[in-house]
């Protein structure tokens, strides 16, 4: 027999949880599907490890300043495996309230791996199950390079599940994960190599933040190596990894070497084969401007459809997708224009809107750029005396901001306010208008001229 529900999520992440809790919250007979543990990848293995560990990193960073300011900390150490087993509960904990989320909205929990049978049915463990609304949310998972030796290395899921610190690590890529994971283990102390296959990380963000990226990361001692494109690992006679390029370099004595070069999608298990269900050649699943496939019916948020791979992203396209399908609020989407993001670097990475190179683009001559380089406060009794960088990109007579850029301490908690002002069409008249406060690094971004 086939249980039928008005709305259906496939996977208890981001994105299918919000989704699944907004439709029941409008009434409908809601459930989701979950392979693994509730969350998905931003609690168990992304978002919130990743934070607790940047956090940690920040604090030995704070310790290795304190003498500026007085303080003996000499002697701290790291116990990493109370770090992990620390961090692991706190995971456990929210899978829980997630869990106890569910049962009090009323959304039915079906645990198990989910296939399509056809366009509107899947079967969890040989039980079949029916719905008016299907939604893909399965996310995705670390893509691994098929090179020789290439199991050597960890990915950032082998990465959470460390219990001991690395001692000598190479993290080999260019996006958030890769800069992320690579500030993490250098300021907990383990000797970091990024290992780029270009000249910089971050493609795509605006150059600024790449440049202030690398001038930090030579500051901070952080190795950085460029045009290294990996082809092979080998185990040495010591046990240490050693990565091979393609141009005949080397460089050896990792313990630990962990691929960040992107994710795949979690659809090649998802039977898709037996509906109609249009999947593109990466795996990714294409949707309309408000997340319906090409089968009625049947809609994908986050990750796989391929777009801003965030959680929010994945949560506010869930939400408004139930807001439309279930609450009746027609039209109701999410436009993917402006949308915030963090790196969470050290100092983290801010940015919203149009990069200058995309303004520019776009808009030609209309563009007028304002910058900001000074050395913040947190810095100011320290011999350290590198820059916060800020910009807004400008456009037209009325200098409409519509990018937003920074790089710097807090740069993480800024940015959402002025997100909103970004959303909200501001010119740099309405940022000029707002009364700074004093003294921050954030009075920058009002105060540039
Ligand atoms: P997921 O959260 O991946 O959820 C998919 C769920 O579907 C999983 O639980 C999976 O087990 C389940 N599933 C898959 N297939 C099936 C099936 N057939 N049947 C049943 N269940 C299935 N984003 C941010 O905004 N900020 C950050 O700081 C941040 N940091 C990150 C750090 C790392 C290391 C990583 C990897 C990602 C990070 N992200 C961050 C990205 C964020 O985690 C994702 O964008 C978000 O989790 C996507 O949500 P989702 O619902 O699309 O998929
Ligand atoms: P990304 O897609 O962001 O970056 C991967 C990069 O690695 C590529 O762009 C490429 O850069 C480089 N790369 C690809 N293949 C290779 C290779 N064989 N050797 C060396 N480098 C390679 O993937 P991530 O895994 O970093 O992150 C996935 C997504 O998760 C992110 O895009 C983001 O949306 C999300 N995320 C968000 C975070 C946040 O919000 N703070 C944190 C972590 C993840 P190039 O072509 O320039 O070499």
């Amino acid at each position: 027999m086939t249980e039928h529900f008005d709305f259906l999520a496939i996977g208890g992440g981001s994105g299918g949880l919000a989704a699944a809790r907004r439709a029941a919250k409008h009434g409908a007979k809601a459930a989701v599907i979950e392979a693994a543990r509730l969350g998905g990848t931003c609690v168990n293995v992304g978002c919130v490890p990743k934070k607790v560990m940047w956090n940690a990193a920040n604090l030995s960073w704070g310790l290795h300043h304190a003498a500026d300011y007085g303080f003996r900390v000499a002697g701290c150490t790291l116990d990493w495996s109370d770090l992990h087993r620390r961090r692991e509960e706190y995971i456990q904990r929210l899978n829980g309230i997630y869990d106890r989320n569910l049962e009090r909205e009323g959304v039915t929990l079906i645990e198990g791996f989910a296939r399509f049978v056809d366009d509107r049915t899947v079967e969890v463990n040989g039980r079949r199950y029916s719905a008016d609304h299907i939604v893909i949310a399965t996310g995705g998972r670390p893509k691994r390079p098929q090179i020789p030796g290439g199991e050597l290395a960890i990915d950032s899921d082998g990465f959470f599940a460390l219990d001991r610190q690395p001692r000598k690590v190479a993290v080999v890529g260019a996006g958030y994960i890769a800069v992320e994971l690579t500030g993490v283990l250098h300021h907990l102390g383990s000797e970091a190599t990024l290992v780029l296959r270009g000249e910089k990380p971050l493609r795509g963000f605006d150059e600024m933040l790449r440049d202030g990226f690398m001038e930090a990361a030579q500051a901070d001692t952080l190795h950085v190596l460029s045009h290294f494109l990996t082809s092979r690992l080998e185990r040495a006679a010591d046990g240490t990894i050693t990565l091979y390029a393609e141009d005949g370099r080397s460089v050896g004595g990792y313990d630990t070497v962990i691929w960040a070069v992107g994710r795949e999608p979690n659809t090649d298990r998802l039977g898709l084969e037996n509906t109609s269900v249009r999947v593109n050649a990466d795996g990714t699943i294409p949707v309309d401007d408000y997340q319906q496939t090409n089968v009625a019916g049947v809609y994908a948020i986050g990750d796989i459809t391929g777009r801003w791979q965030l959680t929010p992203v994945a949560i506010a396209a869930g939400r408004r997708l139930a807001d439309r399908v279930i609450g009746g609020m027609e039209g109701r989407r999410l436009v993917y224009e402006n949308i915030p993001t963090v790196v969470f670097t050290h100092p983290p990475i801010g940015t919203v809107g149009l990069t200058e190179a995309e303004a520019r683009e776009r808009y030609g001559d209309a563009v007028k750029i304002y910058m900001s380089r000074f050395i913040a406060m947190d810095y100011a009794l320290s011999a350290d005396k590198r820059r916060t960088l800020m910009k807004l990109v400008c456009v037209g007579p009325e200098e409409k901001v519509v990018g937003a850029h920074i790089f710097g301490p807090h740069a993480d908690e800024m940015l959402q306010g002025f997100a909103v002002a970004v959303k909200m069409g501001a010119t740099k008249r309405d940022f000029d208008d707002t009364v700074a406060i004093h003294p921050t690094s954030a009075e920058e971004m009002v105060t540039m001229v």
